[in-house]
């Protein structure tokens, strides 16, 4: 049921990754190896399962990787350390580092030290810039460019169109309403000090939900016909996973949807495998 309004990220990590394979076979007929190393501190179950999903995806693209694991425990001198031997290991394309830190390593001064063009998940405030400023030199943050690539995919007009993105953090939110805004989008944001949200998130043609808020957004929200991308990823208290949006509800007044689990998430890694063929290439020109 519903079938027909689905987007589902398999098809679109399906159709990015035929491509990845065609480069990472070019690069390595020309000796070079596509590689992502990531950064961990701890082995949280939120990093594994995106490691679980980051490890597919290169080994489908013929790309190497490797997990430094830090102790729960270590320091911020010991995980700039650990950075800096990745940014000098010239075997290394691409360093994810798993966030959020533990609460004794200061994000925002280890961010200055990845090697930018490393930064394959858009983690250096250079990379970030280029974001803002429409600069395409540098990499997309894998999720909000996931988002991006499934609505291309799925032939959602961008162009004029009002988006609403509820959600402005740093990962997440901000970015995506940068990407678009080059995509030429006419974009809100929103957040949890917007007033009358329900008023105006059911103005939009398209919304997308990155707040972290289980199953909060229900059909008074979402204008009919309307196209929804659910990025968030939230369980109750018995374990069950679901997303922003409250699914069963939505679906029946919107004209495309995103499940949770099996949309966002899916893109999210393919994506990082192509920044990882681009920082290859960047690093060897
Ligand atoms: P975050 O840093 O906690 O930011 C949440 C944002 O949502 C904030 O801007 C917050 O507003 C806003 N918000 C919270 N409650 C709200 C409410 N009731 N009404 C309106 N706005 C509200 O989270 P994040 O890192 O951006 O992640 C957001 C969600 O995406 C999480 O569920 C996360 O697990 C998921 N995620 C998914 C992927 C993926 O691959 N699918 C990747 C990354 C994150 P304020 O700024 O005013 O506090």
């Amino acid at each position: 049921m519903f079938q027909e309004k689905m987007m589902f990220g398999k098809n679109v990590a399906d159709f990015l990754t035929e491509s990845i394979i065609e480069d990472v076979e070019k690069l390595k007929n020309e000796g070079f190896t596509p590689k992502l190393a990531m950064l961990k501190v701890g082995n949280k179950e939120e990093d594994a399962s995106y490691q679980r999903g980051a490890i597919n995806r290169c080994r489908k693209c013929g790309i190497e990787n490797t997990v430094v694991e830090l102790d729960e425990n270590c320091t911020q001198a010991e995980y700039i350390e650990a950075l800096q031997r990745l940014n000098e290991d010239r075997t290394v394309s691409g360093i994810l580092c798993f966030r959020p830190l533990p609460k004794q390593i200061d994000e925002d001064i280890v961010k200055y030290y990845i090697n930018e063009k490393k930064d394959v998940d858009c983690f250096s405030p250079i990379n970030l810039s280029k974001v803002f400023s429409g600069d395409k030199t540098g990499y997309s943050p894998c999720t909000p460019m996931g988002v991006v690539e499934i609505l291309k995919y799925y032939g959602v007009e961008l162009t004029g169109k009002s988006v609403v993105v509820i959600g402005r953090s740093l990962v997440v939110g901000k970015p995506l309403s940068m990407l678009l805004l080059s995509e030429n989008a006419t974009v809100t944001v929103c957040h949890s000090k917007t007033l009358n949200l329900k008023d105006v998130v059911s103005n939009a043609d398209i919304v997308i939900s990155c707040i972290g808020r289980f199953e909060m957004i229900n059909k008074d929200y979402i204008k009919p016909g309307a196209v929804v991308v659910d990025v968030g990823i939230n369980f109750d208290d018995n374990g069950k996973m679901s997303g922003d949006i409250d699914f069963e509800d939505v679906v029946k007044q919107a004209s495309l949807i995103t499940p949770v689990p099996g949309g966002v998430g899916a893109v999210t890694t393919s994506v990082l495998a192509r920044n990882i063929v681009k920082a290859c290439k960047v690093l060897n020109k």
